[in-house]
This record gives structure tokens, sequence and C-alpha cells, in this order.
């Protein structure tokens, strides 16, 4: 099975995807549409996340499981520490390897209930995701990947001490560090220039949300934890109550942030897709980045 870390030394620029485990076999057979239309046009990888607990991290192995085995696709199985004891944790990495995944996103995660809680580590578990990397490394012959955040992550004191943990996880064992939404292209490129300040080389790939709504533009205000900055509000506020003009502007917007950030010579972008195909389908191939038979 192949790597994340291959797929981006081969052919480049790249897209990848990232979808959420489905609650019920209506949202699974919405997931297994948006996974066959991006099928052909060969993401570097398709992301699955891990969820708060129970039947939902089922189906991330489940999910992950089947990209490997039904698909051509690179499956990338999410996995926090929240709620799980070392043992379980164990459990969980064995069962990506039993399905076929060797990619694995390793994360903390965040309280259950509220994201913005007091963490409490699991009196048998890890408190931080560069254990999580460093578990993984010692389980077997994992491509692991971390999570990134371009202002900073929201329990830090500040920007400079995030990256240095940042860096740590990936000295730690990551191949990889993909980021949290941001607005603006340069956002990104700061935190690239703070990890290469620090003597780190390791490969950081963007995450970007189509905004074809004001609901998408409300979600990368929450997870980016940003506000919209003047260049974002001029381009879509004129279109709060015009659906097709706001879908029109929002596509528009981060096609423009592909643009530059490819020029910037970035490995991959990395599509948060909402489990929908057609706006990511729609900006990738603006950007060139499908296989031209496509
Ligand atoms: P950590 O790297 O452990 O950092 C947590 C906090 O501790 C930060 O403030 C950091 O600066 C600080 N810190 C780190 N190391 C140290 C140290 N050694 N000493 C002191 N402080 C330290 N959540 C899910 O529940 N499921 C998912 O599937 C999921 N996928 C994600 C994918 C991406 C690409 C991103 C960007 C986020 C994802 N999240 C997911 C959210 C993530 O779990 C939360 O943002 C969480 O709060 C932070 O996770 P982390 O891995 O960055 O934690």
């Amino acid at each position: 099975m192949t790597t994340v870390v291959e797929r981006l030394h081969g052919r480049g620029p790249l897209f990848s995807v990232e979808f959420f485990p489905p609650r019920d076999s209506a949202e699974e057979l919405v997931l297994w549409r948006a996974i066959r239309e991006l099928e052909p046009l060969d993401p570097a990888f398709v992301s699955i996340t891990y969820g708060a607990g129970g039947s939902s991290r089922d189906f991330t192995i489940r999910t992950t499981g089947r990209v490997a085995q039904e698909t051509t696709l690179v499956p990338m199985a999410h996995l926090t520490a929240v709620d799980h004891s070392v043992a379980e944790l164990r459990n969980v990495i064995g069962w990506y390897a039993a399905v076929g995944v060797r990619n694995i996103l390793a994360v903390r995660g965040d309280p259950p209930g509220d994201p913005n809680g007091e963490w409490i580590a699991h009196p048998e578990g890890l408190t931080y995701a560069e254990e999580l990397v460093r578990l993984c490394r010692e389980l077997g012959d994992f491509c692991v990947g971390v999570a990134a955040f371009p202002y900073g992550h929201p329990r830090s004191g500040d920007v400079d001490e995030d990256t240095k943990f940042l860096v740590r996880k990936l000295r730690a064992g990551a191949d990889f560090a993909i980021a949290q939404l941001f607005f603006e292209p340069e956002d990104f490129l700061r935190l690239r220039d703070r990890v290469a300040a620090l003597g780190c080389d390791a490969a950081l790939i963007p995450g970007l949300m189509p905004l074809t709504t004001p609901r998408t533009l409300a979600k990368t205000i929450e997870l980016s934890g940003a506000d919209v900055p003047p260049s974002v509000a001029r381009k879509l506020d004129p279109f709060v109550d015009d659906p097709v003009a706001f879908r029109k502007a929002g596509v528009d917007l981060v096609t423009e942030m592909g643009e530059r950030l490819l020029a910037e010579g970035v490995p991959s972008l990395h599509f948060y897709t909402l489990n929908r195909s057609k706006a990511t389908r729609e900006v990738v191939a603006r950007l060139g980045l499908v296989p031209a038979r496509t």
C-alpha cells in the first residue's frame, strides 16, 4: 500500500481530500458517492477523521478499510488520544494495519462535549499528539502526519511556542503536517517560514475548504479560530443573501488561494470536503491538478 510521502514525492503538485465518518446508512451513501466521484481525479490520499467516541470510531476504521480494499485511492486514517488508554490505541492502530491502512494522522483530539473545556488525559493514556506519533512509529511501518495551526493552536500561549511544539511532533517521527483552515495564503506561508526557521524541512500541506455557503464560512471561522479578514469580507459579504453569487465568489476565492499556494511551491492542497465532492472537483480542475485523461 502506497504511503502519503511516496505520493508527495511522485507526480506533483497534487491535492487530497478529507471526509468525516458517516453516522448512518443515508450519510454513508452520500460519502461513497463523493469518494467515487473523486476517485478518477487521482487525489494523493483520502483521509477520514476520527470521531469523539462510540460508533463513529468504528465507522472511521470501517470506511478507511473499505477505501483501502475497494478503491484505487490511498487512505489515511485519523486517530486521537481522547478517552483511549494506550492499550486501546494499540488496538486501533492494529486494526488499521489489519485493514491495509499505512497512513495515520496522529492528533490529540479535543475534550468530548466542550472542545474548549479542560483537556484531561485518560489515566492510562497520552497527553500530547507527539506521544501518539511515537506510538504509531513504534508499532509498525506507518507513514504519520500531524496537525498544524497557522494562527497557533487555541490553547497555545503564542504562535512561536506552538510552532516549537509542531516541530517537536515532526521530529518525534511525523513525516508531514496538514494545516488547519486559514483565510489568506500568507497566513500559511508565515507558518511555513516559522517551521523552516527552526531548521525543519518536513512537508507542510495547506488545508482549504471551498467556501460555497455562509455556513462553510462560519465553519472556517470556528475551526481556524480567526475572524474574517477585510480582504475576504469584501469578496463575500455582498453576496450573503444570494446563494448562487456567494458560491461563485467563494469558489473563486479558494481557487485564487490555491493558485498562490501552488506558486509558492506547496507539495499538495488538502480539501476539507464535508463529504461532498462537487466544489472540490471544480477547484482542482481550475487549478489543473487533475490527470489530463479526465
Ligand atoms: P497537540 O499537538 O498535542 O497540541 C495540543 C496543545 O498542546 C497545543 O496547544 C500545543 O501547542 C500544546 N503542546 C503540544 N505539545 C506539547 C508539549 N510537548 N508540551 C506542552 N504543550 C504542548 N480532531 C478530532 O477529534 N478528530 C480528527 O480526526 C481530527 N483531525 C484533524 C485534522 C487536522 C488536519 C487538524 C488541523 C485538526 C484535526 N483535529 C481532529 C482537531 C485536533 O484534534 C484539535 O485541534 C486538538 O485540539 C489539537 O490536536 P493536536 O494534535 O494539534 O494536539
